[in-house]
C-alpha cells in the first residue's frame, strides 16, 4: 500500500551538521540492559530499527572515561581503543540500512559512584553521588587541571566514535546524568571560577566540548547536544527558562538540539502518568530560538501527532525511544501505508527495567526485543510453519493472543478458543483500572491482526474442559489460562494463609475488576509490591472507600522503582487520601478488624475495618493442564502430539512475561528439541593473555 501524503512530511531529510538523515524518525538513546556485557545482542538490535525505517539509530548511554562510570548498571564503554571494534560492529550494522548511526557519550560525574573502576568520583563541585541507591561517597571537585583532562578525554572519545564510524556523537547532559548538566545547574555547579555562576560560565565547558569536537571530527561527523527541558527542581535547578536563555546564547553551536525532560522518570514517565507529547509545553517555541534542528521525545505511536509536532513548528526530528522498542518498524509500516499494523508501545517501562535490574530488557508489546541475535528472532518474520497443520489455544489473554498470533503468521490453522466474552484476558479487565487504559493496547494489536488471518478460528465465550479439549481432534494445544488472585494472604511474608474470622468480608482484584467493591473503611494488605495494589487503592478511593494501604515493604508498590513509577504512585496515592502503613504486615483478620505488626519488631497493633483487599500473590489456572497431564497416556489416541501451558497458568508474571511465552511457544513449535543445550547464544568474553 501507498504511503497517505499526509505522513510526507516525516520522510523528508534533514541535514544534522556535516550529514543528513533520510527522513525525521529519531531513535534517541536508550538503555537495554545489554550494554558491554552482550554488543553483539545490542549491534542487532540496533540494526532491527535500522532495517526498520529510522533515519537515526543511537547507542544508548557510552562511559567515554573509566573515571566516569555507573557501575552496576550495564551500559557500553569507550574507555581506550580495545572498545572501538564493539561499537563498530553496532555503527557497520546500522549503516546496512542507509540510516545514520549516532553513539551518545556520558561522563557520569556526580552521578557516578565509579564502584568498578575505583576512581575517586569527579564533579563540578564537591558533593555526595546523586545516584539511585545514596552510595555513601562524594565526588570531589574538579580543578582546572582536571577540567583539561576532561577536554582531553572527550577530544580522545571524539576521534574514537569516528574510528568507530560514527556519524552523528551527542554528548549527554540530561536527566540528572552527564557533566554537562551537572556544570549547567546550579544545584551541582557552586563553583566561583569561570566555570560557574553566570549562565555563560556555567555552559562554558559544554561550548568548550563541542568546540573542541568540532576541531576534531567537525569535518564529517554532527555533533549534537542533549539536555534536558527542566531538571524539576525548582529555581535552584536548570528550569526551562534558563534552557531557553542558553539555547539562544549557543543557537549555533551543535548541529542538534536533543531536548529531554528533567529526570528519567519525567522523561520515561509511564502512560499511567503522562500522556503521548507530555513534553509539548515545555519544548514549544525554543524551535525559534535556533537554526539548528530539534529533536523531542513524548512515547510518539501515533504519526498524526507526529506530523502535528513538525507543522506546529515545535519538532524537526520525531524522537523515540519506548515506541522504537515496542515496533522497530513504525517507520517503514508508516511509509507502506500499514499505520493499523503498528505495534504501539503501552507506556509500561518494563523495558526499563532491564536496565534498573541490570539483566537484558524485555518488551511487554515486542517479544523479540533483545532476542535478536541470542535466539534470531526477528520482530517482523518468523519462520512457516513445521510439520503439524493444527493448534488449539484454550485462552485469549496475553500469552494466548500472542501464540495465535504469531503461529497464524506461521500458517498453521489456530483456533482460540475463551471463556469470556470479550478478547485479552487481564488485559481486558486490566485496562479498566485508573490509569492503565493503554495496556489495552497488548490485545488490541492482537486482535486487529488475528481479524486479519483466515486461518485463525476464534471462539468466544467457548470454556473448554479436559474432555472438550482432548475430543477436538487438535494436534497440538497450548493452554493459556490465566491466574487468579489469592484470597488467602499467601505471598511473600506469609507462605500459609493469613488466620481469618469469615465475618470480615476479604475482596481480590479479580473481585473490583469484576465490579463487585466494598465500601467503608478498607484496608488494602499488598505484598505483591508490583502496580496492582496503588491501582486498586486508586480505584477504591475514587468510589469513595477510605482506604489505608499496608505493606510489608519500606515503599509502597516498592518494585516498581524498576518502571520508574514508585515515586508517582506514592505521590498519587496521598493526592487521593489514601493512608500508606510501611513496614508492617496483616497478621490476623479478626471480626471488625485487623491485626498487623511491624516487620522489624514484630510489635502490633489494631485497625478497625470494614473490609480488606488482599493484593498478595496469583495462582496459577492450571487445573485442566493437571487433569490432562495425568491423562497423557490418552493423548495419541485423540491425534494430540502435544499439550503444553504456557504463560499465567504455567507461573504468573506481568503482562511481558506471558507475550513471551506466547511468542517462543509459537516458534517453537515443530522445532527439534535441544535436549539440555542452551536455548540462546551469549557473548563470551576473550581472556587477555597475561
Ligand atoms: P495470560 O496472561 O497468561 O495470557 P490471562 O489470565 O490474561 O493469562 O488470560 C487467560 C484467559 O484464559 C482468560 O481470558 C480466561 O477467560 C481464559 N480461560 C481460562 N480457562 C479457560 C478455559 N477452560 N477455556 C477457555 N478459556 C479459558
Ligand atoms: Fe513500551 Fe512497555 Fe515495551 Fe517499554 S516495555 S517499549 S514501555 S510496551
Amino acid at each position: 500500500m501507498a504511503r497517505d501524503p499526509r505522513y510526507d512530511v516525516l520522510f523528508e531529510s534533514v541535514k544534522i551538521g556535516p550529514v543528513t538523515a533520510k527522513n525525521r524518525f529519531y531513535q534517541v538513546p536508550h538503555c537495554n540492559g545489554g550494554g558491554y556485557r552482550d554488543p553483539s545482542a545490542v549491534a542487532a538490535m540496533r540494526r532491527v530499527k535500522a532495517e526498520g525505517g529510522w533515519g537515526v539509530v543511537f547507542t544508548e548511554q557510552v562511559e567515554m572515561h573509566h573515571s566516569g562510570e555507573i557501575a552496576p548498571f550495564i551500559e557500553l564503554h569507550l574507555w581506550d581503543d580495545d572498545d572501538i571494534p564493539m561499537l563498530a560492529k553496532m555503527s557497520d550494522s546500522i549503516h546496512e540500512f542507509d540510516t545514520l548511526a549516532g553513539i551518545q557519550l556520558a561522563y557520569s560525574g556526580v552521578n557516578g559512584p565509579n564502584l568498578y573502576s575505583r576512581e575517586v568520583p569527579m564533579a563540578p563541585s564537591a558533593m555526595p553521588i546523586r545516584a539511585f541507591d545514596n552510595d555513601p561517597l562524594s565526588a570531589r571537585a574538579m580543578s582546572k587541571r582536571d577540567i583539561r583532562d576532561l577536554r582531553r578525554w572527550h577530544r580522545n572519545a571524539f576521534k574514537r566514535a569516528k574510528t568507530a564510524g560514527f556519524d552523528l556523537v551527542c554528548l549527554y547532559g540530561a536527566h540528572g546524568f552527564g557533566i554537562i548538566q551537572h556544570f549547567l545547574s546550579r544545584a551541582t555547579n557552586q563553583r566561583s571560577d569561570e566555570y560557574g555562576g553566570s549562565l555563560e560560565n556555567r555552559s562554558r565547558l559544554m561550548r568548550e566540548l563541542v568546540e573542541e569536537g568540532k576541531d576534531v571530527v567537525g569535518d564529517s561527523c554532527g555533533i549534537t547536544l542533549r539536555l534536558s527541558l527542566d531538571e524539576t527542581i525548582g529555581d535552584l535547578g536548570f528550569a526551562n527558562s534558563e534552557l531557553r536563555d542558553l539555547i539562544e546564547m549557543h543557537a549555533e553551536l551543535p548541529d542538534l538540539w536533543d531536548l529531554a525532560h528533567g529526570a528519567w522518570e519525567d522523561c520515561s514517565g509511564p502512560s499511567r502518568f503522562k500522556d503521548e507529547a507530555a513534553q509539548r509545553t515545555l519544548v514549544s517555541g525554543i524551535r525559534e530560538l535556533t537554526p539548528r534542528p530539534i529533536v523531542g521525545v513524548g512515547r510518539f505511536t501515533s504519526p498524526d501527532v507526529m506530523v502535528q509536532q513538525v507543522k506546529s513548528g515545535t519538532l524537526d526530528f520525531i524522537g523515540c525511544a519506548r515506541p522504537s522498542i515496542a515496533d522497530p518498524f513504525l517507520p517503514r509500516k508508516i511509509d507502506e501505508g500499514r499505520v493499523e499494523d503498528i505495534r504501539e508501545c503501552i507506556g509500561c517501562n518494563i523495558c526499563i527495567s532491564g536496565d534498573l535490574t541490570m539483566s537484558l530488557s524485555r518488551c511487554t508489546q515486542n517479544p523479540t526485543f533483545m532476542e535478536e541475535w541470542r535466539k534470531g528472532w526477528h520482530p517482523e518474520n518468523i519462520a512457516v510453519k513445521g510439520g503439524s497443520d493444527t493448534v488449539l489455544i484454550v485462552g485469549a489473554g496475553p500469552a494466548g493472543l500472542e501464540a495465535a498470533r504469531a503461529l497464524g503468521e506461521r500458517g498453521y490453522q489456530v483456533v482460540l478458543a475463551e471463556a469470556d466474552t470479550r478478547l485479552g484476558g487481564r488485559v481486558a479487565r486490566e485496562r479498566e483500572l485508573p490509569g492503565l487504559s493503554a495496556w489495552g493496547r497488548v490485545a488490541d494489536y492482537r486482535v486487529y491482526q488475528l481479524s486479519q488471518m483466515p486461518n485463525v478460528d476464534i471462539y468466544l465465550e467457548n470454556e473448554l474442559s479436559a474432555d472438550d479439549i482432548l475430543e477436538s481432534g487438535y494436534e497440538h494445544v497450548a493452554l493459556a489460562t490465566g491466574s487468579s488472585w489469592r484470597a488467602d494472604g499467601v505471598s511473600r511474608h506469609h507462605v500459609m494463609p493469613i488466620p481469618t474470622d469469615a465475618s470480615l468480608p476479604v475482596y481480590t482484584p479479580d473481585d473490583l475488576m469484576a465490579g463487585r467493591l466494598p465500601a467503608g473503611r478498607i484496608i488494602l494488605f499488598d505484598d505483591d509490591h508490583y502496580y496492582m495494589g496503588g491501582v486498586v487503592a486508586e480505584l477504591l478511593a475514587a468510589n469513595g472507600c477510605s482506604v489505608t494501604l499496608v505493606t510489608p515493604a519500606a515503599y509502597v508498590s516498592s518494585w516498581s522503582n524498576n518502571t520508574l513509577e514508585q515515586a508517582a504512585i506514592h505521590a498519587r496515592l496521598l493526592d487521593v487520601g489514601v493512608d500508606i502503613v510501611l513496614n508492617r504486615a496483616l497478621t490476623r483478620i479478626e471480626q471488625g478488624h485487623i491485626i498487623s505488626a511491624c516487620v522489624y519488631s514484630g510489635r502490633t497493633s489494631c485497625m478497625s475495618a470494614d473490609a480488606v483487599v488482599m493484593v498478595a500473590s496469583r495462582r496459577a489456572n492450571d487445573n485442566i493442564w493437571q487433569q490432562l497431564s495425568a491423562r497423557e497416556a490418552e493423548w495419541e489416541a485423540h491425534g494430540i502430539k502435544s499439550i503444553k501451558v504456557i504463560g499465567d497458568a504455567q507461573s504468573p508474571a506481568p503482562i511481558a512475561w506471558a507475550t513471551y511465552a506466547g511468542h517462543r511457544y509459537a516458534r517453537e513449535l515443530d522445532e527439534p528439541d535441544i535436549g539440555d543445550a542452551l536455548p540462546f547464544r551469549r557473548e563470551i568474553a576473550q581472556l587477555k593473555n597475561d
